[in-house]
């Protein structure tokens, strides 16, 4: 094996640096910007370049970076590292490591069918997989994206119809983004939250198209919100930032969404089932694409798809030491918002 399972993270010895560490180390490969893999405090960071400036915006600026187009590859201490589209967000990427004709491949988060804000995972065939299994459950299916949106968009125009202003709840880098690029601006202007219009500046300043926002924030004095989008981060839900809008409807853009009771715990107007995940059908699309001799299933239910993996004939297990924090951005928990994303 290529690589090892620490306390730490995945960990590379013959190389010397650790995949997506949870704590701070000497030489980080960070998979993508979310900040459950991209840890603050590293001396240096190899990352794939488009995730460049989502990076330096989480990042404090006395660190290494050091960027990789995707595909491309540099040696360390003969260990070949490149990255390949994982589709997940902006610059996310899946790890591929080879020494000596062994390929070891870490999946990131990501998720299979395309999305407008990224690059579309692709499959490397390899020895070992590594794979997330946040919904790692049968009963999560996604719907096509098409569907998706269009419901959001009616949903928009019921709203304006009805003299309300929507607000939208997603993660301030990823989901809002891919939110953002479905709406249909001919409906009304579209209203950011701090967090948010941050990373939508981030997604724009590495060539993203996203359609014209205006930041809440720089909204004075008496304005009518009605007819309005406010594309919010979710923990922005309750609280007396919202009281402005006046008449709102209010919906979350989550995998959870797929879940009863899920919507009714985040007390919202409406549910969307929007993922920036693997669902159970792709994820098993995906491991029959990569045709891995091992699998290793971390991040979720992990034990379920281990299990049903060793039944189908694979070799499988559970990832004991790369277990979630609490406070990870994009597990997407409907009961535990992340507290740092509300604005002030
Ligand atoms: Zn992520
Ligand atoms: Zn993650």
């Amino acid at each position: 094996m290529i690589l090892q399972s620490t306390p730490t993270g995945l960990y590379c010895a013959r190389g010397g640096f650790y995949i997506d560490p949870n704590r701070p180390v000497d030489r980080a490969v960070v998979s993508h910007a979310h900040t459950d893999h991209a840890r603050w405090g590293c001396r240096r960071y190899l990352s794939a370049k488009p995730s460049e400036h989502l990076l330096r915006m989480r990042m404090n600026d006395d660190a290494e970076f050091e960027f990789l187009n995707y595909g491309e590859s540099i040696s360390i201490a003969g260990v070949n590292i490149s990255f390949h589209p994982a589709g997940h967000i902006l610059g996310s990427a899946q790890v591929r490591l080879e020494y000596r004709g062994r390929v070891e491949v870490v999946t990131g988060d990501y998720k299979l069918g395309d999305d407008p804000t990224c690059e579309s995972w692709q499959p490397i065939r390899c020895h070992l997989m590594v794979t997330e299994s946040t919904f790692g459950l049968p009963v999560y299916r996604w719907q096509p994206d098409e569907v998706t949106t269009a419901a959001i968009n009616q949903w928009w125009r019921e709203s304006r119809d009805a003299g309300k202003c929507c607000v939208l709840y997603g993660y301030a880098v990823g989901k809002s983004q891919r939110l953002l690029a479905g709406l249909d601006t001919s409906i009304g202007p579209i209203y950011t939250h701090g967090a948010v219009e941050k990373g939508t500046q981030a997604y724009r300043d590495s060539g993203v198209a996203m359609p014209e926002t205006t930041h809440v924030g720089s909204i004075d004095g008496k304005h009518d919100w009605s007819g309005g989008m406010v594309v919010a981060v979710p923990s922005a839900h309750g609280t007396p930032w919202m009281r402005k809008f006046g008449r709102v409807s209010t919906a979350m853009a989550s995998g959870w969404m797929a879940v009863r009771g899920a919507r009714r715990r985040r007390s919202v107007d409406r549910g969307f089932i929007v993922s920036d995940h693997v669902d159970w059908p792709s994820l098993m699309q995906a491991i029959e694409a990569c045709d891995p001799e091992n699998v290793w299933v971390t991040h979720g239910y992990s034990a379920v798809v281990a299990r049903y993996l060793n039944e189908q004939g694979r070799q499988a297990e559970v990832l004991e030491s790369s277990t979630r924090s609490d406070n990870e951005e994009d597990a997407e928990t409907p009961e535990r918002p992340a507290e740092s994303e509300t604005e002030a």
